[in-house]
């Protein structure tokens, strides 16, 4: 399955965030929330590493109760999962790395020799698709998954997150 990029946001609460929050970083969240609205707790340093703490938990409840969930279920029946985070105009609340750690095709697997590739035929006709793609920049990083096609094209469990290389397959 594809899990294509975060578009929710930067949703910052659930009910259960401060019972997340205290079990993560050791401390209430409580006497702290006004810093979130942009008012100083303590000292400046004291609310930094607030807010740094706030930021890292709300990432860990998204790596593991949207991403690393969504591969348990997966493998429940016999799926596998490909995930693309970050996105040209939305913010993304997690670490990039962090919520591919479970999937089954993951960023350094663009650097791992024995992850399976495609022929250099099926590549190149890729390629050609991307470089013809509004969403690839100028160096050559496509803006809808944030790879670098010139690496991802050679990988035979990747794909374009909107379907662009539907039939490359069978050049
Ligand atoms: S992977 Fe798809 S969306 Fe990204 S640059 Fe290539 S064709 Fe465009």
């Amino acid at each position: 399955m594809v899990n294509d990029s975060w578009e929710a946001n930067t949703q910052n609460w659930t009910n259960n965030l401060p019972a997340e929050f205290k079990k993560r970083r050791g401390y209430e969240i409580w006497p702290w929330l006004p810093v979130v609205s942009g008012k100083i707790v303590g000292t400046a340093e004291q609310s930094d590493a607030f807010l740094r703490d706030f930021r890292r938990t709300l990432g860990d409840l998204v790596v593991e109760y949207h991403y690393d969930a969504l591969t348990d279920l997966l493998n429940k029946y016999g799926m596998k999962r490909y995930t693309e985070s970050h996105e040209d105009g939305t913010a993304m609340i997690a670490d990039g790395m962090e919520v591919k750690r479970l999937g089954d095709t993951r960023p350094w697997d663009l650097l791992n020799p024995n992850v399976p590739r495609v022929t250099d035929e099926i590549a190149s006709a890729r390629l050609d698709i991307c470089n013809d793609c509004a969403h690839l920049n100028a160096l050559k990083q496509c803006a809808k998954c944030g790879c670098f096609m010139a690496a991802k094209v050679k990988l035979a469990e990747a794909h374009c997150p909107i379907g662009k290389w539907e039939g490359t397959d069978g050049v």
